[in-house]
């Protein structure tokens, strides 16, 4: 069986491509991101304190992934936000965060201070909506101590350039995806523009637009997959 192309995604110091796996390698000996973390460090602002690298990844396929760098002296709520934001918020669902996968983990509570429980080679298990489930994995790869590079307590240092399904009409890139294809049909429901604007179902709405987010096609979730900041 072929292997699945990874998805890449570029570096914001330097702007290399690489792959989630790359990346970990990388952001450990990018000489742009040294010398950001060096401006930062000169600066008399900001608190320094131990900030953290971390590798998000969906818990099913792992297409879709982040490295990002979090405070020690925030609230996990922040980064529980923050994941809404850039990926999962659709009407508001509960959410956890656990040590340990799924249900049988340890809950660690919302108002917990990272460092208090971050620390390299754990991973925490994100579950967004107690009915329609998306899970995340957050592993944590690194951890320096020194001042944060920007004023927000979470800094994206890369994520996953969105890899368009193929049309299933006619295997083109699709931007859109139609809910009735995808739960209904084995094919998935992927569609390019074209095929969009002549596709017969409507049982569940008109397709929607894809974006770059794990929770497409799930519960009513319409985007927009965009950073808070
Ligand atoms: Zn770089
Ligand atoms: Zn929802
Ligand atoms: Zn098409
Ligand atoms: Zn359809």
């Amino acid at each position: 069986m072929a292997r699945k192309k990874q998805t890449r995604g570029a570096c914001v110091y330097c702007g290399k491509e690489m792959t989630r796996g790359g990346l970990v390698r990388h952001l450990k000996t990018c000489n742009e991101r040294k010398q950001a973390i060096a401006s930062a460090d000169e600066q008399k602002q900001g608190l320094r304190q131990y900030i953290y690298h971390l590798q998000v990844q969906n818990a099913w396929g792992g297409d879709y992934w982040l490295h990002l760098e979090m405070n020690g002296e925030t609230k996990l709520n922040v980064l529980d936000h923050y994941l809404r934001a850039i990926w999962l918020e659709c009407c508001g669902h509960l959410s956890r965060f656990s040590v340990g996968g799924g249900w049988g983990g340890r809950e660690v509570g919302m108002g917990t201070i990272t460092k208090r429980i971050l620390q390299p080679g754990l991973t925490l298990n994100h579950i967004y909506d107690f009915g329609t489930e998306s899970e995340t994995l957050v592993k944590v790869v690194d951890v320096r101590t020194g001042r944060p590079t920007i004023p927000n307590p979470i800094a994206l240092m890369a994520r996953n350039e969105f890899d368009q399904p193929p049309c299933i009409e006619c295997g083109k890139p699709a931007n859109w995806l139609c809910i009735e294809c995808l739960y209904e049909e084995d094919v998935g429901g992927a569609l390019c523009d074209e095929h969009a604007e002549t596709h017969p179902h409507d049982d569940y709405g008109s397709p929607m637009p894809l974006f770059n987010s794990p929770r497409v096609g799930m519960c009513g979730y319409d985007g927009p997959a965009e950073p808070p900041y």
